[in-house]
C-alpha cells in the first residue's frame, strides 16, 4: 500500500509513454518489500528548474531522466558526479540530505550487458553507428573498459566530427560518413558493432543501416541499443550472417539495477526487473 512514508521515485521525460521503467522498478521494490513507488513524470522542457525543485520540495528519494532532459538538468542539480561528468549527461538523480546528485549509468549499463554475453572489450575495435546521446555514453563505457579503438558512422558527418572533439586527444577516436568507402572498408577492422540510432525501431521500418555484411569482420558481435522489437533487421541479418546478436535489453535492466543500487543501496534484482520487462514486452 502507498502511504505517506512510501519513498517516491519517478521518471522526468516529455513525451513519456514509452518509458518502461516504471514496469521494471515497481516490480524489483515490491519483489524485496521495499516501501518504494515509481512514479511516470511527464514534464515539459520549460518547466524541468521547477519540477527539480518540487522533487526536492516532495522529498523525493530520485529520480531516472530521459530524453530531452538528459543535459539540460545538469544546470539544475547541486552536485554532478564523476560518471555523469565523463558522459555529460545525467540519467539518474539522487536526492540526499536536500542535495540533488546526478549520476550516469547508461554508459556501466552498456558494458555490463555486453560483458554478460562474454564479448570482450580490452584491446577491441568498436564500430558505433550514430552520434548522438546514448553512443557518447557507449563511447565512454568502453574507453574506461580498455577498447583500442572507436569508430563512429553517422549519417552526417559534421555531427559526428563534433562527436569525435568531446572526447579527449588521448583516445583513439575517428568520425566517417557510414556512406563512405573508407568507412565501409573499416568494418573488416571492428570486434563490436553497436547501433546507436533509432533506425530498426518500428517508425523507421522503411529505413535499413548500410552494412556491407560481406566487409564486416564474421567475428563480429552486433549490438543494438534498441529493445523494442527485440530483434531488430539489424540483429536478424547479424544471425543470419553467423554473428552474435544482442538487443539493448541487457542495457536497460543494467542501468536500471545500477540506478535501483543508487537509490536503495540493496543489489537490484536483475532477474526480476528481465522478467517484468519480458513479460510486458
Ligand atoms: P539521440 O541523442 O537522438 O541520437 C540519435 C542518433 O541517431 C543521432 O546520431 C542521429 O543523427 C541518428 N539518427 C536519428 N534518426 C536517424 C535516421 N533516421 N537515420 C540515420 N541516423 C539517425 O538518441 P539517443 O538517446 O542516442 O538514442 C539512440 C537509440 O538508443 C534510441 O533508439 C534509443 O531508444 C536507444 N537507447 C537505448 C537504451 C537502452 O537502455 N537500451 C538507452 C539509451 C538509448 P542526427 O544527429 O543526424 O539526427
Amino acid at each position: 500500500m502507498i502511504t505517506s512514508k512510501t519513498k517516491k521515485i519517478g521518471i522526468l521525460g516529455w513525451p513519456l509513454g514509452h518509458s518502461l521503467s516504471p514496469i521494471m522498478h515497481n516490480a524489483a521494490f515490491k519483489s524485496l518489500h521495499l516501501d518504494y513507488v515509481y512514479i511516470p513524470l511527464p514534464v515539459h522542457p520549460e518547466n524541468l528548474a521547477q519540477a527539480v525543485a518540487g522533487l526536492k520540495a516532495m522529498e523525493f528519494t530520485g529520480v531516472n531522466v530521459t530524453i530531452p532532459h538528459k543535459v539540460e538538468i545538469m544546470s539544475y542539480l547541486d552536485e554532478i558526479d564523476f560518471s555523469a561528468q565523463l558522459v555529460g549527461a545525467v540519467n539518474t538523480v539522487v536526492i540526499k540530505d536536500g542535495k540533488t546528485i546526478g549520476y550516469n549509468t547508461d554508459a556501466q549499463g552498456f558494458v555490463q550487458s555486453i560483458l554478460s554475453n562474454g564479448i570482450k572489450i580490452t584491446e577491441q575495435t568498436a564500430i558505433i553507428l550514430g552520434a548522438g546521446g546514448a553512443a557518447r555514453a557507449v563511447a565512454c563505457g568502453l574507453f574506461q573498459n580498455g577498447i583500442k579503438n572507436i569508430i563512429i558512422g553517422a549519417r552526417n558527418l559534421e555531427k559526428a566530427q563534433q562527436f569525435v572533439k568531446l572526447f579527449s586527444t588521448n583516445v583513439d577516436i575517428q568520425a566517417f560518413d557510414w556512406e563512405d568507402s573508407g568507412f565501409q572498408n573499416l568494418l573488416q577492422e571492428c570486434d563490436i558493432l553497436i547501433n546507436s540510432t533509432p533506425i530498426g525501431m518500428s517508425v523507421h521500418d522503411t529505413e535499413v543501416l548500410p552494412i556491407p555484411w560481406e566487409t564486416l569482420n564474421p567475428e563480429a558481435a552486433v549490438c543494438d541499443l534498441i529493445y523494442n522489437p527485440s530483434k531488430t533487421q539489424l540483429l536478424l541479418s547479424a544471425e543470419e550472417h553467423g554473428h552474435i546478436a544482442i538487443n539493448g535489453l541487457g542495457m536497460l535492466i543494467e542501468q536500471g539495477a545500477l540506478a535501483f543500487e543508487l537509490w536503495t543501496s540493496e543489489q537490484g534484482p536483475r532477474q526480476i526487473m528481465s522478467e517484468a520487462l519480458t513479460e510486458y514486452l
